[in-house]
């Protein structure tokens, strides 16, 4: 590492990343020296079925695999058995450590760290891991977010073990950790986490979604959500990074003044990737595979130095599990290639954020994907049940799926015409919505159209569907062909909360959908027809959700108000949606939360967002105070002393440009000043703990524009300050420059 130059420290960043190397990683090789296969390290770090199978007696992994299937809870009677095997694989792969590692509401993962290490009854030492110690673990729940559970119920929670989630070992640097997925509950019960509605709603999908398949002949035991996330994140160089102290507290630049060339000229998507890149992203995905995760595409994002990653789908409790190591990993393996990764949904203003695409489905348990168009009229109607039944959920729960995705970061990406818009919409693309068209206009006279419908069209649309060009990148919510995309997630979020309220919203329409047929049937009329007529109900009952047009424009903006929509912009209104009474009655009714679980949700994201955006004005006030003013006055001392030497060399009357500038830039500086008095007034009022949806409506609704005011005069300081004095890396450097 260079030295720490007195100078600029901006110079100093540019100097390190000049001379940055592409770290070497090298793929392992057997004892021939061959490079190994993926399918030689996949899942080697996972107890996988290999290994259940290597170290159980066959009952117990009958048992066990029945559980995983099931997603049940594990039998007591074979825990010791199966914590045993555990320990033993662990060990002999280096571990020394065990822990149940969950999801709080942070967003991030918890693990608290016990050594196999205990001592026998003749006091040596030995390595010990019970049953009990395998299904649960208390860690002190106190210190995590609750909104307020704590008042009400016990302070303690405990994790207990998600058998249908792998257990896997982490490797650090110098050791090696047993890690067991976990829900995180109180005593009573409650949820403290975001797996654990995840899996409840897991449930109560299937649980909808079984009678509807029974209709048609199909006696599925379990349905199962399956989920392929795709990541999009940013990549700077970590010398910058140390350098902006807006990044380090809160993921995102507050300041900085847009480069010359941005996106615009549209070079960097699914551009060739430097080699620094790459081999980071080989690095990764070499630790994910040990993982079995199965990563499947990589590549350049949209703004610059932005990319994705996505793997191939899986069912959506691992899936969330492994979007949570995903984002875990990237962040770590970059490190090590002096990169810092950036998950916040804006980190840069004037480029595209980033999001998360949640492609999601529904399979029985033969396999068959509930949203891929079938090649029989049987097939093709069951499809249409349920793709009406998702459409209907979106609709009638779409303030819910808003309030979901809702954050400080993502606010800044939803609408900001890059990403979807705050409103829910969904898109189905030309052919589908023929067909909907189709239903909706036959008449039980024209009985043919229907028919032509299920029989043939239908069976045609997989090819023409899942064509490229039949696709609307505008759309929160599109159907691809087999399945849909729930696009306007964030970037930085667990997956899990906008999918247990996709599942619980479909849960309630494949319900609903299921009564109507049922009663029809009940009524006599004849199966095909009784289907048909609910489908085509349910059509014309969700065609507000329905669009197919660009989601950018203003236009839309209007179409969705007219269409009474709701156009949720900001965290506070959509949050707000959580806690109305018909939402509340929704998670309730569903079996999803009990109605203090939804309040104190609420509580959990509504304080996050304040602290959010607190932790952004503390941190634009001492980024102006210490940094934007400083090379202000240096800069005006810069010019002052020009003018006071011009004149005295020249004589006669002060220069004019000179001048000029001195004036324009001690303009600016007193703006800022004006600026920050009266950001420092409202932001020294508080409104109290007390009322927190307050505090979150004057930080969205006042703050937050107070802060884009101050921002612009800053970045127009930035355009006139001597580069080499101006002390926070740019964006021209920090977007171009790795
Ligand atoms: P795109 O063209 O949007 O990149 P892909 O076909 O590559 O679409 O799929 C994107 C993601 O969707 C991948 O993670 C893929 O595994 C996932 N996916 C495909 N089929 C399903 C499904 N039935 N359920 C859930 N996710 C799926
Ligand atoms: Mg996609």
């Amino acid at each position: 590492m260079a030295n720490l130059p007195s100078g600029n420290p901006r110079l100093w960043a540019l100097n390190q990343v000049s001379h940055r190397q592409t770290r070497q990683f090298d793929w392992p090789r057997n004892a021939d020296g061959q490079y190994l296969r993926v399918t030689d390290i996949y899942g080697i770090n996972t107890f996988s079925t290999k290994a259940m199978k290597e170290k159980l007696s066959k009952q117990t992994f009958q048992k066990l695999q029945a559980t995983i299937k099931q997603g049940k809870k594990l039998d007591r009677s074979i825990a010791d058995e199966v914590a045993h095997a555990i320990k033993e694989w662990a060990i002999e792969n280096g571990a020394t450590h065990f822990c149940h590692w969950f999801q709080p509401q942070t967003g991030l993962t918890a693990e608290k760290h016990d050594a196999f290490l205990s001592f026998d009854d003749e006091n040596q030492p030995i390595e010990r891991f019970s049953g009990s110690q395998l299904i649960q673990s208390e860690p002190d729940a106190s210190s995590f977010p609750s909104g307020g559970r704590r008042s009400t119920f016990e302070a303690r929670g405990y994790t207990a073990w998600d058998p249908s989630s792998p257990a896997y070992i982490s490797e650090e640097p110098n050791g090696k950790t047993l890690c067991i997925p976990s829900v995180f509950i109180s005593y009573h019960g409650e949820a403290l986490d975001h797996k654990t509605p995840l899996l409840r709603s897991i449930e109560v999908l299937s649980k909808s979604a079984l009678p509807v398949l029974k209709l048609f002949g199909n006696n599925s035991d379990r349905v199962v959500a399956t989920l392929g996330p795709e990541q999009e994140y940013f990549l700077i160089d970590k010398a910058y990074y140390m350098l902006r102290p807006d990044l380090i507290a809160t993921g995102r630049t507050l300041l900085g003044s847009p480069p010359p060339k941005g996106q615009q000229l549209e070079d960097h998507y699914f551009g060739s990737i430097k080699d620094r890149i790459q081999s980071f992203m080989q690095e990764a995905e070499f630790e994910l595979y040990k993982l079995g995760i199965p990563i499947k595409t990589r590549h350049n994002e949209v703004a610059p130095s932005q990319f994705e990653t996505a793997p191939i789908f899986e069912e959506l409790n691992i899936a969330s599990d492994h979007n949570q190591m995903v984002m875990e990993y990237l962040r770590a393996v970059a490190e090590r290639h002096d990169l810092a990764m950036l998950l916040h949904e804006k980190p840069f203003a004037g480029v595209n954020g980033s999001g998360k695409h949640n492609n999601w489905s529904m399979q029985d348990s033969d396999g068959n994907n509930l949203l891929e168009p079938g090649k029989t009229p049987n097939q093709n109607l069951q499809f249409l049940v349920f793709l009406v039944a998702t459409l209907k959920g979106v609709y009638k729960r779409s303030g819910l799926l808003r309030s979901a995705i809702a954050g400080s970061g993502n606010d800044h990406r939803l609408g900001a015409n890059e990403a979807p818009p705050a409103i829910i919409s969904a898109f189905l693309g030309e052919q589908l919505t023929g067909i909907l068209d189709a239903i909706e206009a036959g008449t039980q006279a024209e009985n043919g159209t229907e028919e032509r419908i299920i029989g043939l069209s239908i069976s045609h649309l997989p090819d023409v569907a899942r064509d490229y060009t039949d696709r609307n990148r505008t759309s929160p919510f599109a159907f691809t062909g087999n399945k849909f995309e729930f696009r306007a997630v964030a970037s930085s979020a667990a997956i899990s909360p906008a999918m247990t309220t996709l599942n619980a919203a479909v849960a309630e329409a494949l319900d609903d959908v299921y009564a109507q047929i049922k009663a029809s049937l009940d009524k006599g009329v004849e199966f095909k027809k009784a289907v048909l007529e609910v489908v085509k109900k349910t059509i014309i009952e969700t065609k507000a959700i329905r669009f197919e047009g660009n989601n950018y424009s203003e236009e839309w903006v209007e179409e969705a108000a007219r269409r009474g929509l709701p156009n949720l912009r900001k965290s506070p209104e959509a949050l707000a949606e959580m806690v109305k009474p018909e939402s509340i009655e929704f998670f309730v009714n569903s079996g999803i939360f009990t109605k203090e679980e939804v309040e104190a949700r609420y509580a959990v994201r509504v304080e996050r967002y304040v602290k959010d955006v607190d932790i952004e004005l503390q941190t634009l006030k001492e980024l102006v105070k210490t940094y934007v003013l400083p090379a202000a006055y240096k800069q005006q001392q810069l010019l002052a002393t020009s003018i006071q030497s011009l004149k005295d060399v020249l004589g006669g009357d002060a220069p004019e440009h000179q001048v000029d500038d001195l004036k324009s830039l001690s303009k600016l500086i007193n703006k800022l000043h004006k600026l920050m008095d009266k950001f420092e007034e409202l932001t020294t009022e508080h409104s109290g703990h007390e009322d927190l949806d307050k505090e979150a409506q004057k930080m969205g609704y006042k703050v937050l524009p107070a802060m884009l005011e101050i921002r612009e005069v800053c970045d127009a300081l930035e355009l006139v300050i001597s580069d080499d004095i101006w002390p926070l890396p740019k964006y021209r450097e920090i977007l171009f420059l790795s």
